[in-house]
């Protein structure tokens, strides 16, 4: 009864059963901009880091909500941080 430890028919996986990627809602990739304006970038949930593959890193490319509110947060925080260096014009 020597059988080989591998090779046995029926044991071997399936070399077409990859998942197929393509899926353009489902392919996504982490934010850019996100991950360098946003401190907190390591602890969203994976989703709301993720924008669109074929997409800019732009708040509307991010396939989740939070993700896209997140975005534009550290939009404005990185623009409030610029304003401030070039000293905010005052409208009062
Ligand atoms: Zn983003």
């Amino acid at each position: 009864m020597a059988q080989p430890l591998w090779g046995k028919k029926g044991r071997t996986m399936d070399l077409f059963h990859r998942q197929p990627k393509g899926n353009d809602i489902h392919t996504g990739r982490d934010c850019r901009f996100c991950l360098q304006a946003d401190a907190d970038f390591a602890k969203r949930n994976p989703m709301d880091r993720l924008v669109a593959s074929n997409l800019e890193d732009v708040a509307s490319a991010h396939l989740t909500e939070e993700g896209h509110v997140q975005h534009r947060l550290a939009e404005l925080r990185r623009k409030r941080a610029a304003g401030v260096a070039q000293a905010l014009p005052l409208s009062a």
